[in-house]
């Protein structure tokens, strides 16, 4: 038997008798409809990328000629780009890339909520392209999704990869052809493309999360999803707003709000054990002084945890004094960022009393800014809530000071959860109702596997990946899946997170995503895969395919991984990407993130030298022999 975690294709006949849409409606996992909505004043809520793209490109619908390419990348973010750039650029491959969105960026075309900014610093969070970098100056250490925006109008210039996009092109379906050994594409507004080699960069944020509160859809404010905030902003001076959610995303809405805001309410499940930015101006002269050393940076970043400039110091917590360990979390807490995370000791993610002493020092730091000590012991508890850093936390800058302000609050609704929306406010479980003209969704996504899975793709048998993933991921280094020939996937399912040296968790990602910096994360995927189409091209292999062993192995390297350090006990979206139903725990907990850092994964399986990858993946090239 094959021991290559990759086979041949040629297995089976495909069972392609269907349109897929027709299965989609069968299925009912793509293309989601707006929900019908039960009162006259309430507002349509935008729920999904699908369902509500005008056409573009000049191509309209049902007389599409058929796209023939090499490569069908879907999505046009920072791995999108990044892999039709290289294979186009460098391989000199046919690449075409359908995005859902309407221009470059990703996640970044997507999010414009009110204080939208990255928590990666640059020059960490940008592409490591010298072609991008060299002639372009940021203005700040964290910018804001504008800057963000005008980054990626810059990469078009120097890329030009538009001219291979499709915009308003949301992927619905796809199928095997194994007489031509292709696979037949087909989006929302009924283009289709046949391709070779399938590459989904959809990203981790694809399907976002809505609550299932009884009366959301009577609401007669205004409400929006923080990756759908409409673009012409919503002003909110004099509002009353309520915030749902405190990852990053909320973190952000709300300190940007409560400037304005006539009265603002956090409503709050988990504490976000947020950490100082020290946001900072950057000048160009300090970049390019700073330039001659990019180069260096940029390989510096992929041997790193978690693809950043810094990583764990060589030394346990218990290694210091008391003393020592004050001052040297006090250095931390002031370099800002997630230094005080990433950058601290090494045994910090896998021993609970060095854990504890992380978390010790967060809390005296943060409980010290909070005056009201109701509001302080909900934001900052004496008691953890879960493991420090076993959560990405997130970056803030006067988010804790705005709650000494009387018309700033927070709802523990864990203690109080939401009972019901009602056409003028939200209603809690301790009768309080609250008031608001204004509701921002910040309940973030069914992460990365959510995505996937709604886009209707169906293996070489026609068994859509939404069944095959019904009670858990299964990926080949989560880049690659059983049954499905020549597709790849990144920053996506099981894939390496802080790339390589401890992994966790059950069925989410299974890669490095959550807690990698994503340009590091994309760049080492990519390279990967960029690598595999090379090799399979000069070796002459028509196809590739994940084995079920493959996957098998690579599970219980995630799971093993992830149980030597402190995920396991912290509930989140980087474990279960979906806490949401209509999934149990019991299938949760079989969804594994790799935990490893960026750089272990990177040295196994993704060496810098491409050429040096082919031992590793000879498996790959032995398969079609
Ligand atoms: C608000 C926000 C802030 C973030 N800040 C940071 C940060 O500071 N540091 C960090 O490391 N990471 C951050 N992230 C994570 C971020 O996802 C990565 O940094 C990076 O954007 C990943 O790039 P990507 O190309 O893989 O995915 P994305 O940027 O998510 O791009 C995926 C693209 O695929 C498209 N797509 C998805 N499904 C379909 C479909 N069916 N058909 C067609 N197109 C489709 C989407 O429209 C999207 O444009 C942030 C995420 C969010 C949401």
């Amino acid at each position: 038997m094959c021991k290559s975690p990759f086979k041949n294709l040629c297995l089976t006949q495909t069972q392609i008798s269907q349109s897929l849409h027709a299965i989609a409606a069968q299925l009912g996992v793509q293309t989601a409809s707006l929900p019908s909505l039960p009162t006259s004043k309430a507002k349509v809520l935008r729920k999904d990328l699908a369902g509500s793209n005008n056409l573009s490109n000049g191509i309209s619908n049902g007389t599409t000629p058929e796209i023939e390419t090499d490569v069908l990348i879907v999505g046009a973010g920072f791995g999108g780009v990044y892999l039709l750039h290289r294979l186009r650029d460098e391989l000199g491959l046919n690449v075409k890339c359908f995005e859902a969105g309407k221009d470059l960026g990703g996640i970044w075309h997507w999010n414009c909520y009110p204080g939208a900014r990255v928590d990666s610093p640059i020059p960490v969070y940008e592409y490591s392209l010298g072609k991008v970098w060299k002639n372009w100056t940021w203005s700040c250490k964290y910018p804001g999704w504008r800057e963000l925006r005008r980054y990626f109008d810059h990469v078009e210039e120097q890329l030009q990869v538009k001219k291979d996009v499709h915009f308003d092109s949301t992927v619905v379906g796809s199928e095997w052809d194994a007489k031509k050994e292709q696979w037949i594409v087909r989006s929302e507004d009924g283009k289709v493309a046949r391709c070779k080699y399938f590459i989904l960069a959809t990203g981790f944020a694809a399907k976002r999360h809505f609550p299932d509160w009884k009366g959301l859809d009577t609401f007669e404010g205004t409400m929006h999803h923080s990756s759908f905030w409409p673009e012409e902003d919503v002003d909110v001076t004099g509002k009353k707003v309520a915030v749902i959610g405190t990852g990053s995303t909320g973190i952000q809405i709300a300190q940007e709000c409560a400037k304005k805001a006539a009265t603002l309410t956090v409503f709050q499940r988990t504490p976000n054990l947020c950490l100082p930015m020290q946001q900072s101006t950057l000048t160009k002269d300090e970049q390019a002084e700073r330039k001659k050393d990019y180069e260096q940076f940029f390989r510096h970043r992929l041997t790193t945890f978690a693809g950043f400039s810094f990583d764990f110091v060589d030394k346990n917590t218990a290694d210091d004094t008391p003393e020592e360990r004050e001052k040297f979390f006090e250095k931390l807490w002031q370099n800002g960022g997630f230094e005080f995370w990433l950058a601290t000791y090494k045994d910090m993610l896998f021993d609970t009393t060095a854990n504890r002493h992380a978390y010790d020092f967060w809390a005296k730091k943060v409980r010290a800014r909070i005056n009201d000590p109701i509001k302080r012991d909900i934001l900052a508890p004496l008691e953890p809530p879960h493991a420090f850093g076993t959560k990405r936390p997130s970056l803030e800058q006067d988010f804790y000071e705005q709650f000494n302000n009387p018309h700033i609050n927070v709802v523990d609704v864990k203690a109080n959860p939401i009972v019901e929306v009602k056409p003028k406010g939200i209603l809690t479980a301790d009768g309080t109702f609250h008031e608001v003209d204004l509701i921002a969704l910040a309940t973030g996504f069914d992460s990365v596997t959510g995505g996937m899975k709604n886009m209707g793709l169906l293996d070489v048998n026609g068994v859509p990946l939404a069944e095959k993933w019904r009670t858990g991921t299964w990926s080949y280094l989560g880049m690659a899946c059983a049954g499905y020939p020549n597709m790849f996937f990144l920053y996506g399912a099981q894939v390496i997170f802080p790339m390589p040296q401890h992994y966790t968790q059950a069925n989410p990602p299974q890669g490095p995503t959550a807690f990698s910096n994503g340009p590091t994360c994309v760049e080492v995927q990519g390279g990967w895969i960029i690598d595999a189409i090379a090799k399979m091209r000069k070796e002459g292999i028509r196809t590739v395919e994940a084995t079920k062993e493959a996957e098998e192995e690579w599970r219980k390297n995630v799971t093993e991984l992830s149980d030597k350090t402190l995920f396991p006990g912290t509930n989140s979206w980087v474990r279960f990407p979906s806490l949401i139903p209509p999934f149990s725990r019991a299938v949760l907990l079989r969804l594994r993130i790799y935990h490893g850092s960026i750089s272990s994964f990177h040295s196994p399986f993704l060496p810098s030298d491409p050429f040096e990858f082919h031992k590793h993946n000879k498996a790959m090239a032995d398969a079609d022999r």
